[in-house]
């Protein structure tokens, strides 16, 4: 499957991201975790891939799951960070012959563990991993964006242009971090319009799951926690999971509501493993025929 393919149609496109289980509980529940998102009937799934290869054979064993098993069209991550030119090939090998058409590619960002060390012929950029694919495969390949720009981005500006180079290289969607305030999408689209970035652009949801966790992320991911939505975590018992949780539905249905009105080419879930939320969102958005 080509995602540039789902993006011609006339309709939203849904996509659900997971990262593979990360230890044997998770990986228990992981069949059923996608058996229930599979049945909101999704356009696609993609599964991240750990910086410094550290989920090298997790990435490829649950890309294969969900492609193979549970019949659903997928997409791989790359993530090169510290990763040589030959980790890449052997990588991108294995996801061709699994059947694989679009390959979504990222820097990644250093290991927390202490003894990684950078192959010395790693990746600087996401913008030169993309060359370095789109030399040697026929994959269809996809970019992040930064609607607030990326936390070491010296300005948003700078940050596009540099988000130029990766679709000049070959990028040919661009998935964005996720935001709290649809207007930091809408600034930024028209930004990258104005610079002749032409590909589709997919707004980012996260739907808030924890109070500690929302809070922790948008410090590590550069997503402004906006007025409206302190507000509102202030305001909930954090200890309510239910409460919380409920808060971020909401939450996410407004904000989604906002951004299909102005007719975005598809809704990317973070699903962070969890299926609750994400089902609640789209069953809404499907009741009210807006998906
Ligand atoms: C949708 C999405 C999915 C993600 N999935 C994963 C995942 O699976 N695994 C993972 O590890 N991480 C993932 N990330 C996080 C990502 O790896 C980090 O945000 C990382 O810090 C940057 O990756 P990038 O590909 O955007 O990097 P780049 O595009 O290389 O940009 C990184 C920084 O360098 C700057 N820059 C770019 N080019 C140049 C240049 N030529 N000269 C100077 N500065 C430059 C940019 O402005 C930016 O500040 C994901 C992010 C998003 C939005």
């Amino acid at each position: 499957m080509r995602v540039t393919d789902l993006y011609k149609k006339n309709k939203p496109i849904i996509s659900l991201e997971f990262f593979p289980p990360r230890n044997e509980k998770a990986d228990q529940e992981f069949d059923g975790l996608i058996d229930r998102l599979s049945s909101l009937k999704p356009d696609y799934m993609s599964v991240t891939f750990g910086a410094g290869g550290s989920t090298r054979d997790g990435s490829y064993q649950t890309v294969k799951k969900i492609m193979t098993e549970k019949k659903q069209a997928t997409v791989a991550y790359i993530a090169g960070y510290g990763l040589g030119p030959k980790e890449i090939t052997d990588v991108l090998d294995k996801y061709r012959e699994l059947g694989v058409e679009t390959i979504f590619v990222i820097r990644g960002d250093k290991p927390r563990e202490d003894q990684f060390t950078s192959h010395p012929d790693s990746f600087s950029y996401a913008s030169e991993m993309i060359s370095f694919i789109k030399d040697r495969y026929d994959f269809t390949l996809g970019c992040a964006g930064y609607p607030e720009g990326h936390i070491e981005a010296q300005s948003l500006e700078k940050d596009i242009e540099y988000l130029k180079c990766k679709v000049d290289s070959g990028a040919e969607y661009i998935v964005a971090q996720y935001f709290y305030d649809n207007d930091y999408f809408f600034r930024y689209t028209e930004k990258c319009r104005a610079l002749g970035i032409n590909v589709p652009i997919i707004p980012g949801i996260m739907p808030v799951y924890t109070v500690k966790m929302t809070r922790m992320l948008s410090k590590v991911c550069g997503a402004t926690i906006t007025d409206l939505l302190r507000k509102k975590l202030d305001e909930v018992d954090a200890e309510d999971s239910k409460a919380v949780l409920q808060l971020g539905i909401d939450f996410a249905i407004d904000q989604c509501r906002g951004l299909l009105k102005e007719k975005v080419p598809g809704l990317h879930f973070y699903t962070m493993d969890r299926s609750e939320s994400t089902t609640a969102i789209i069953q809404c958005l499907k009741q009210e025929k807006l998906i």
